[in-house]
Order: structure tokens, then C-alpha cells, then sequence
């Protein structure tokens, strides 16, 4: 039997803090709000965009969509960012990624305040992570990573944890994260040479390849606890991790399903954070 670790237990219990903080908000009249810049009509930006909304308004926090053409100037984008930045009631901004390649994604990433910055663009924020400051806004996939790690209660200090991804959303800041856990973190990428060897050997293996089923139960021991970040569909249409889900469940310690994994506290911290920046914004 490996334990599965949803991530609803995870999100409810983040969301109970939380609506205690929202109602406190209330009482002094400011109820947290969100914009959100989507560009172009990505169907998985469109589908994000509506579990944030929904998300939002079950808790009570506003949102405002600002919907741009694929063709957007770079001027048009940062005098949006910068009237966002000025405007007191919008709290957190949130931008989608990938840009179209015309657009300059440094120079935006840096021109959102960096109290704003509630999925952590800003270099300034990166920087935190990268000296061992968690206190500040973080990727919140990354962060989602960590929460469901601390939920269940597994052991971060001293143990040996294996990244599949180096990118800048996921890899790298959970790299840093992870160490400032104590533990001793491992990242791997597509030209990792003898991957199982490596992942086998690991207490943690924390997946983001992007392809479907690609690892089996070849990469982990009976002792491993598996976390899968990736969401991509399968050969029948169905959403499913890296991880070839059904060849693993019972032969390692515990793994997080998908979907109803990592995903679902993905989209909490994100609120977290919107109500977090208000807080501040107010205080
Ligand atoms: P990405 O930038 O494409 O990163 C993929 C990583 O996988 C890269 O580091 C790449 O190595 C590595 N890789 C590719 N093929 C490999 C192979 N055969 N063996 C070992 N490593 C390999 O993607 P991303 O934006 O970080 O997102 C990764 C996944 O996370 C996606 O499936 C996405 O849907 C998912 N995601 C989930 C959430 C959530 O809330 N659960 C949020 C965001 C993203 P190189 O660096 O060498 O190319």
C-alpha cells in the first residue's frame, strides 16, 4: 500500500487561516482583490483563469480580468502593470506565462511591484528564496510543493531530494526552498544521465517533466515518497502526472495523485497570497 497525498486536506487547512483573515479584512471595510492580465485565448489559460475566479469568490476575494490580443505592444503591457501598481485597491497582479515572443518577459517581470507579485515574477522576490528568506511571496507551484511535504508530515531535514526540472517556476526556486528545510537536494534535467540510478537512491522524488506516464517503478524504491507536478493529458484525452501512476501505487511509500495533487494546492496559495499582500498593503 503506498499513502496517497491529496491535496484538498492541504488546501482546506490553508483555507481555514485564511477566511479568518478575509473576515478580519471585512471588519475594517477592504476586501482583497486580485487583477489578473491574461493574453491571447489559451485554452489552459482560459480554464486557470476560471478555477482562480471560482476560487475567489467562494473565499470572497475580488478579481478583475484584463483580457489583451496575442499582438499587445510592450508599452501597452507596462502601462497596464504600472496603473495596477498605483491602483490601491488591486493587491495582487498576476500575469500569465509564457508571453508571446514579442514581449520583453524580464522587463515585465520586473515592472510588477514587488508587493504585488503574487506568483513571484519579480526578481527582487526570486532573490529572497535564493538567500534563504521565506517569508516573502513565492512561486506557488513550488510553494505547493513544500505545503504538501509539511502537511504530511514528511521529514525535509537531512533528507536526500531528487527535482526533475530546472526551471525558473518550479525547479530552481524549490531547489532553494528545499534547502532552507535542510535538506540535501539533487536537480535532474533532460540531460541527466542515468536517472533512475539517481532517483531510486532518493527519500523525495519531486517530478515536473511535462510527459505523460514517461516514470515507472523502475525510478523508486519501496521507501520513496513520489510528488508529481506535471498535468498532461494522456493517449485517451485524460489528465494524468510524469508518473505512470498505476505501475507505481503500491510499490513506493507515498504518492500524490493527479489530478487532486499538488494542482489543487497550487491554485490556494495563490489566494494566500492575494490576502497576505492585503494584509500588508494595509497594516
Ligand atoms: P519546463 O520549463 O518545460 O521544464 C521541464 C523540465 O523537465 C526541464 O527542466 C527539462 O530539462 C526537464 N525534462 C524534459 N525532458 C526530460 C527527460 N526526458 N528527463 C529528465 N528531465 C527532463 O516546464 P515547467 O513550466 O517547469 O512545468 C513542468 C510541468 O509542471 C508541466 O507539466 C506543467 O504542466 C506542470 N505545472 C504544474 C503546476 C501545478 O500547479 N501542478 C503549475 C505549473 C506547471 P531541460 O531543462 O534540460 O530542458
Amino acid at each position: 500500500m503506498s499513502e496517497i497525498l491529496y491535496g484538498k486536506n492541504v488546501a482546506l487547512n490553508l483555507k481555514e487561516d485564511m477566511k479568518k483573515n478575509i473576515e478580519n479584512l471585512k471588519k475594517k471595510n477592504i476586501i482583497p482583490k486580485v487583477a489578473i492580465i491574461r493574453i491571447g485565448e489559451k485554452s489552459d489559460d482560459i480554464a486557470y483563469e476560471k478555477s482562480i475566479i471560482k476560487n475567489c469568490t467562494n473565499l470572497g476575494v475580488n478579481t478583475e480580468t484584463y483580457k489583451l490580443e496575442k499582438s499587445v505592444s510592450q508599452n501597452e503591457m507596462l502601462n497596464l502593470i504600472d496603473k495596477l501598481n498605483k491602483d490601491t485597491e488591486v493587491n495582487g497582479i498576476l500575469v500569465f506565462r509564457p508571453f508571446p515572443k514579442h514581449l520583453d518577459q524580464e522587463l515585465i517581470n520586473s515592472s510588477i511591484s514587488a508587493k504585488k507579485d503574487i506568483d513571484c515574477m519579480n526578481p527582487l522576490n526570486l532573490e529572497k528564496i535564493f538567500e534563504g528568506k521565506l517569508d516573502g511571496f513565492m512561486p506557488c507551484t513550488a510553494e505547493a510543493v513544500v505545503e504538501m511535504l509539511k502537511y504530511y508530515n514528511i521529514n525535509l531535514e537531512g533528507s536526500n531530494v531528487v527535482i526533475i526540472n530546472r526551471s525558473m517556476v518550479v525547479g530552481k526556486p524549490l531547489s532553494m526552498m528545499l534547502l532552507s528545510h535542510n535538506a540535501t537536494v539533487t536537480i535532474c534535467h533532460s540531460k541527466t544521465k542515468k536517472l533512475s540510478s539517481i532517483t531510486k537512491n532518493a527519500d523525495i522524488v519531486v517530478t515536473a517533466v511535462g510527459k505523460a506516464k514517461m516514470i515507472d517503478e523502475e525510478y523508486f524504491s519501496k521507501d520513496s515518497v513520489v510528488i508529481d507536478v506535471s498535468i498532461n493529458v494522456d493517449d485517451n484525452g485524460k489528465l494524468c502526472g510524469d508518473i505512470d501512476y498505476d505501475s507505481v501505487y503500491g510499490k513506493v511509500k507515498a504518492i500524490t495523485p493527479v489530478p487532486r495533487g499538488v494542482g489543487s494546492v497550487t491554485t490556494t496559495l495563490l489566494i494566500k497570497n492575494i490576502v497576505d499582500g492585503c494584509i500588508k498593503q494595509n497594516i
